[in-house]
Order: C-alpha cells, then sequence, then structure tokens
C-alpha cells in the first residue's frame, strides 16, 4: 500500500534515482558486495527521511539487502514526488507527497508506522518521538533505530537520559564521515542551491548575516564567502564565536546584524533566532531563511499570519510587507531551505551518509540485543571504512605511516 501525489511520475523518478545511484559508488557498492549474504532479509524496515532521489538509493538498497521496507518523509514540503511515485511502483509501502498539511504529514507517519518496522531509521526523531508519546504505538516491537540529522540525536540523548528510551539507536550524525561533509560541505552547497533557486540575486558584495558556526553553519558561511559575499556569524557559544573571529568573519549578535543584514540563514537548531523585534529592525528588501532542524528558527509564524500582506513572489519565497511598512522575504517558509526550495545535498556527500545508515540498519540487526536502550556512535571501524571508500571513490591516495613511524608515535621517550 502507498499514498503519492501522482504515480505516472515514476519513470521520471527512475531517470532520477539512476543519476544518484550512479553517483553514490561507495553506496552501491557495499549493497553490492552484501547482496549475496542477505543480511536485512526479512526485517521490516520503517524509513522516515527526505524522499529525494538519494534517498531512493538507500531504500532500494535496504530491499535488495532483504528488507521490507515503509517509507515517510522526515518534511512535509521536501518530498520529490516523482521519486515516490518510483519507489511506489518498485514495491515500497511509501506515504509521502510535497506540500503536506501538518496533518497529512503525521498521518503519513502513522501509516510508515503501520507496518510494524522493527529498525526504524528517522531523519529530526519525529517518527522516533511518536513511538515514546503516542499510546497508539506502545506496543511496536522495534529492535533499534538509527538517527540521521544533529537535532534528533539530541531529542534521543533526552529520552536516554531520562531513562525512557525503548530500543537501541545508532547517532548517525554522530559518525566523522557523516558530520564532518554532509552537514558541512553538503549544506553549504545546498543552501547556497536553494537561495539561488528561490530569490536568484547576486550573492557577490551582498551582507549575508549567518546564525549559527556549528557544522552546518561553518559550511553556509565559508560557501556564502566563496561566493563573494560579507558574511557576519551570531553565535551564543563563545568558543565557537572565537572560532568564526579568527576564521575571519565578522561577529555579532542578531539585534545588531539585524539592521544592515541583507540575506540571513540559520543554522542552530534552536529557535526563536530570528524573532520579531528582529524582523522588524530589518532594512526592507531583507530575505531570510532557515536549514537547521524544523521551522522555529526564523519567526515564521509571525511573518505568516501578522504582516499586513502576503504573497508568494516566485516558487518558495514569500513577499511579507510589514505592518511598519517595510517589506521582507522568507525562503521556504521557513523550512530547511536547501530541501525545500532545492534538492538537498548531492549524491556524492549522501553516499557517506547513506552508507553510515546502511551499514548502522546491519549493526542493530546483529548486535540490538548488546546495545541496549542507549544512543551510540556509528562504530569506529564503519566510519573509517567509509572513509576509505569514498577516497578511493574520488580517486585519491594518501600515505601508510611506516613501522617505524608506528613506534615513534607510540613511544613515550
Ligand atoms: P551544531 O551543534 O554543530 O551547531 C549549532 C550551532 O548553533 C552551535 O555552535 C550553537 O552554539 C549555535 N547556536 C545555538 N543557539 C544559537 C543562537 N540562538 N544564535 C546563534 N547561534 C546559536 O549543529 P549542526 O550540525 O551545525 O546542525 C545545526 C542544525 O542544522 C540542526 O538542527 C541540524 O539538525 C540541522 N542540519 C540541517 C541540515 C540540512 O540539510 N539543512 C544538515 C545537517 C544538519
Ligand atoms: N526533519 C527535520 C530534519 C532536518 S534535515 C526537518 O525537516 O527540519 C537535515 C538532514 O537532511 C541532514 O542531516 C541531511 O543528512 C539530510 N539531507 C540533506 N540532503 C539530503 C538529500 N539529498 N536526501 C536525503 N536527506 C538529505
Amino acid at each position: 500500500m502507498s499514498q503519492v501525489k501522482d504515480p505516472s511520475l515514476a519513470d521520471k523518478g527512475k531517470m532520477s534515482y539512476e543519476w544518484a545511484r550512479d553517483h553514490m559508488q561507495i553506496l552501491t557498492n557495499t549493497i553490492s558486495r552484501l547482496k549475496k549474504s542477505q543480511p536485512l532479509k526479512g526485517l521490516r524496515i520503517g524509513i522516515c527521511l527526505h524522499i529525494t532521489k538519494e534517498t531512493s538509493v538507500l531504500i532500494m538498497g535496504a530491499k535488495e539487502l532483504g528488507a521490507d521496507v515503509s517509507a515517510c518523509a522526515a518534511n512535509p514540503l521536501s518530498t520529490q514526488d516523482d521519486i515516490a511515485a518510483f519507489l511506489a511502483e518498485n514495491g515500497i509501502h511509501i506515504y509521502a507527497w510535497t506540500g503536506q498539511t501538518p496533518e497529512e504529514y503525521d498521518w503519513c507517519i502513522e501509516q510508515m508506522l503501520s507496518h510494524k518496522p522493527q529498525i526504524l531509521t528517522d531523519d529530526g526523531s519525529d517518527s522516533h518521538s511518536k513511538i515514546h508519546g503516542n499510546k497508539k504505538f506502545a506496543s511496536l516491537k522495534v529492535l533499534g533505530g538509527t538517527e540521521e540529522t544533529t537535532t534528533g540525536v539530541i531529542r534521543l540523548k533526552a529520552l536516554a537520559k531520562e531513562k525512557k528510551l525503548k530500543y537501541p539507536v545508532i547517532a548517525v550524525n554522530d559518525a566523522y564521515t557523516k558530520h564532518m561533509f554532509d552537514n558541512r560541505y553538503g549544506t553549504g552547497q545546498s543552501t547556497i542551491d536553494g537561495y539561488l533557486r528561490s530569490m536568484n540575486l547576486l550573492f557577490a558584495g551582498k551582507r549575508v548575516v549567518v546564525a549559527g558556526y556549528g557544522w552546518v553553519g561553518r559550511g553556509v558561511a565559508s560557501r556564502c564567502r566563496g561566493m563573494g559575499a560579507k558574511v557576519c556569524v551570531t553565535e551564543v557559544d563563545p568558543i565557537r564565536a572565537l572560532e568564526a573571529h579568527m576564521d575571519g568573519f565578522e561577529v555579532a549578535p542578531m539585534s545588531e546584524a539585524a539592521k544592515t543584514g541583507e540575506i540571513f540563514i540559520t543554522a542552530t537548531g534552536q529557535t526563536g533566532v530570528i524573532r520579531k523585534e528582529h524582523i522588524l529592525s530589518m532594512k526592507s528588501g531583507a530575505i531570510m531563511g532557515n536549514v537547521g532542524h524544523f521551522d522555529v528558527e526564523v519567526d515564521a509564524k509571525f511573518l505568516l499570519t501578522e504582516s499586513k500582506s502576503v504573497r508568494e513572489v516566485r516558487p518558495n519565497l514569500d513577499e511579507c510587507v510589514l505592518k511598519n511598512g517595510k517589506s521582507v522575504y522568507l525562503v521556504g517558509k521557513g523550512r530547511i531551505a536547501n530541501l525545500v526550495a532545492a534538492e538537498g545535498h548531492p549524491p556524492e556527500v549522501m553516499a557517506q551518509s547513506f552508507s553510515n545508515q546502511l551499514l548502522s540498519m546491519i549493526y542493530i540487526a546483529k548486535n540490538h540485543k548488546k546495545i541496549g536502550r542507549n544512543v551510540i556512535t556509528v562504530p569506529d571501524e564503519i566510519d573509517k571504512q567509509i572513509a576509505i571508500d569514498a577516497l578511493k571513490a574520488m580517486n585519491v591516495n594518501m600515505d601508510k605511516p611506516t613501522p617505524a613511524q608506528i613506534k615513534y608515535g607510540q613511544s613515550w621517550a
């Protein structure tokens, strides 16, 4: 069973899937290598990820390794409808379309869970939190789960701290080969892509304000600088603020940056980062959006419901005429702009993230009893192997330490 926007898009989706697959060599090599041993045979896997061409390669891979897969979207606006149609045609129980209402979004997660997944893969933890907070799903026997993003890991660790976590979870985000590359270089590039598709204005010479200098913020700030923008960073952590300063960025509080910024990009995972008072002090013409989890970093509710008028002037760009007479603009309704206004990260970087996902699912299948109800990191040997495979796929050679260097490096003398 499935529910998608338009099943006739399946052929287009197939082409998109093939394009991604052919650029996700390390993931497809892993799938080919494990196909014979069928490590996910007979397992029901539930996937709550952005339904993109890159995710379809992971889903089809899990199926090839023996799993029965059900899937839904991790965001109401990020589904690629052609990919959803392609997956439905290929025997995946998928409930996803773009432009969902909050109720539809919720319903789709529940439909995915109705297939009784034994392994649950999430991005942001909306489905994990449904299992923990909704009595309807209390009886589900989940062996274990995985989590794709920073904020999802924070939510799961909070559950574990209160001793309420019902099954082991692997924090895929915390693998080096995930967050150092996906969060930084993936978001760095796809954020520029999302903003350009929605506004198509020049970055060069513009004053761009990036909120948060974590893995995502660093990538976004560096790519905006690469486009010739004058970048100002806002932070609440003194070490990160110092790092941004020494990386050569201006650092200022949002109350100051708001007055002079022309483009704003939030990347904190926090709530209320660009608030009503900041918005009211912005220059007319300011464009703002978010690439962190959820739609609460920029006060989208204020912009969309308390403005004098709101109209979509370009796809994924709302003009909000404020009561003070200024016009400001919101990208992608304040939801992760790189997936709403563009296609998310490119395949090569998602190959690393999703190799971590696939190998973590297999690890859970084999080891769930040993792990206990904890949030653990991706085992080191998996993380390192993915780096080795990625270097190979990119034709990059490196040195090996000599025996003398190994000895020297371990000696106290
Ligand atoms: P991180 O923890 O490395 O960085 C977050 C940074 O924001 C920290 O340095 C923190 O001090 C700072 N911060 C917190 N509150 C702030 C505030 N009020 N003002 C300014 N700075 C503030 O996390 P990360 O890995 O960079 O992820 C950030 C967010 O992006 C998370 O929600 C994550 O889930 C999401 N994410 C999105 C994508 C994407 O594709 N859009 C990719 C990866 C992660
Ligand atoms: N559900 C939350 C999650 C934040 S999205 C929300 O929608 O607000 C952040 C995650 O999206 C990242 O961890 C990244 O791995 C994932 N992502 C980025 N590009 C993607 C792509 N092309 N396909 C699938 N997932 C992608």
